[in-house]
């Protein structure tokens, strides 16, 4: 990653020589990560998953004048479309007990594995519209200081940069193919995919400030159950539940 503060500058960066050689995927290395760490990377987790599997496929694209011509990020295909919709069962499955419980290796070890899953999905397939919003999001908000993670600087996690925007971004491409957001959001264990994304969005926050051994899952709750797509006022109150700070919404240069 580049983030260059004082620039308001944050953008991913890739080349071959930045390739790792090799990969640890072990859960026991994750054991001791604070929740809000663990959401944060799970929701990017479900969010490259999500993004992949929407992108606009690569039979819809211009057709690249030979094999080598064709980007690393091609649109949603079929063999990305297998690990995509796989790391979307596994977010919806285990993200909420890999927050919930740090003990609970089996659930981080799935997330572990989806994050890896989405990243064969999205290396080729790419993701869209939460990712590119993300890093200016980042790139502005340098006001913010979440919990979890160290106190000595100011920032916004990636995955809060993502899933913010998220919902909203995949109303907007409902349309495109309703079916593959069907699709999506059965994956992740809902039926309407904004509204699954917001629930796992607003669990991470409220996972956080209750007492976990004595009350309900979120979407457990029948009170919290909702048969449709929140009203504007609900997705308004749902904004600086996750992205509290001084800085949300606020910041005039963005
Ligand atoms: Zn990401």
């Amino acid at each position: 990653m580049l983030d260059i503060p004082d620039r308001r500058v944050k953008t991913g960066i890739s080349h071959r020589y930045l390739r790792p050689a090799q990969a640890i995927v072990d859960p026991d290395l994750a054991r001791t990560l604070p929740a809000e760490v663990v959401a944060s990377a799970g929701l990017d987790v479900v969010c490259h998953a999500a993004e992949s599997f929407l992108a606009k496929p690569y039979t819809e694209r211009e057709k690249p004048a030979s094999p080598g011509d064709r980007p690393p990020y091609q649109g949603a295909n079929p063999v990305a479309d297998v690990w995509s919709q796989k790391a979307l069962e596994y977010g919806g499955r285990f993200l909420r007990r890999a927050v919930e419980n740090a003990d609970d290796l089996q659930a981080r070890g799935a997330m572990m594995l989806a994050a890896s899953m989405a990243g064969v999905g999205f290396g080729s397939a790419g993701v869209h519209i939460p990712h590119a919003f993300a890093y200016p999001i980042a790139g502005l908000k340098h006001e913010y200081r979440p919990r979890g993670y160290p106190e000595d600087h100011a920032f916004v996690p990636h995955g809060i940069s993502v899933i913010v925007t998220a919902p909203a971004a995949f109303e907007f491409t409902f349309s495109s193919d309703p079916e593959r957001h069907q699709r999506a959001a059965e994956s992740l264990g809902g039926t309407d995919l904004p509204e699954t994304l917001r629930e796992l969005m607003n669990d991470r926050t409220q996972a956080r400030d209750r007492d976990r051994r004595h009350r309900p899952r979120t979407t457990k709750d029948p009170a919290r159950r909702r048969s449709s797509r929140p009203g504007p006022e609900e997705s308004r109150l749902a904004g600086p539940a996750v992205l509290r700070g001084p800085a949300c919404g606020g910041a005039g240069s963005g």
